[in-house]
């Protein structure tokens, strides 16, 4: 599967998984520490990691002002775990200075499975799969509430786990984890054609 470039945020957690999977895909990926960078890719992943901290190291690497422009233009992101947490537009349990980007309707607490259940995993149905996905929640937020314009592929116990609403996609699980790349391939699939890389019309 060739596509277009996606991008990674590597300032902190489980970015290397991911770049792993689009390898596996043949999906060609950058790592994104910089301005630069975050300006030549076609889609980005915020992975899993730690959200107080990378919303910090956003605003370090003057990266947050771009990335929130880059959102508003429509860049298709795919966040998982601290992604979602950072991507959603109401934060709970969070820090008071971390960061909501507000690119999609969510409200979700952090750690919100608690400390019994904080790391678990379990087979989810996923709407367009033909086939269950194991999904790996580790220290996950929970989704509270989900605005109207936000279509819910999968549940656990009644709370939301997978997302969507327009170019942004998230996933309360690390989907990088399961050695099953469906997540990831949906996503790059839906990624517009680049007019840049876009040779058709020559
Ligand atoms: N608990 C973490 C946070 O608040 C998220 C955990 C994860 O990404 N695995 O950011």
């Amino acid at each position: 599967m060739v596509g277009p470039l996606v991008g990674v945020l590597a300032l902190q957690g489980a970015f290397a998984a991911h770049a792993e999977i689009l390898d596996g895909l043949g999906v060609p990926n950058l790592e994104v520490r910089t301005h630069d960078q975050l300006q030549q890719v076609d889609a980005l992943i915020i992975p899993g990691g730690e959200s107080t901290t990378m919303s910090m190291l956003l605003d370090r690497s003057g990266l947050i002002g771009p990335l929130e422009e880059r959102l508003r233009d429509g860049l298709p992101v795919l966040g998982t775990c601290a992604g979602l947490i950072l991507l959603s537009t109401r934060i709970l349990d969070g820090r008071p200075d971390q960061h909501a980007l507000g690119s999609i309707d969510l409200d979700v607490r952090r750690n919100g499975y608690g400390t019994q259940l904080d790391s678990f995993e379990t087979d989810i149905a996923v709407a367009g799969f033909d086939s269950g996905f194991r999904a790996v929640f580790i220290r996950a937020p929970v989704v509270e509430r989900a605005g109207d314009s936000v279509e819910i592929l999968a549940m656990v116990d009644g709370h939301p786990v997978l997302c969507r609403q327009g170019s942004v996609t998230v996933a309360a699980f690390h989907p990088e984890l399961s050695n099953d790349n469906r997540i990831h391939r949906s996503f790059v699939e839906r990624v517009p054609v680049n007019p840049k890389s876009d040779t058709s019309a020559i």
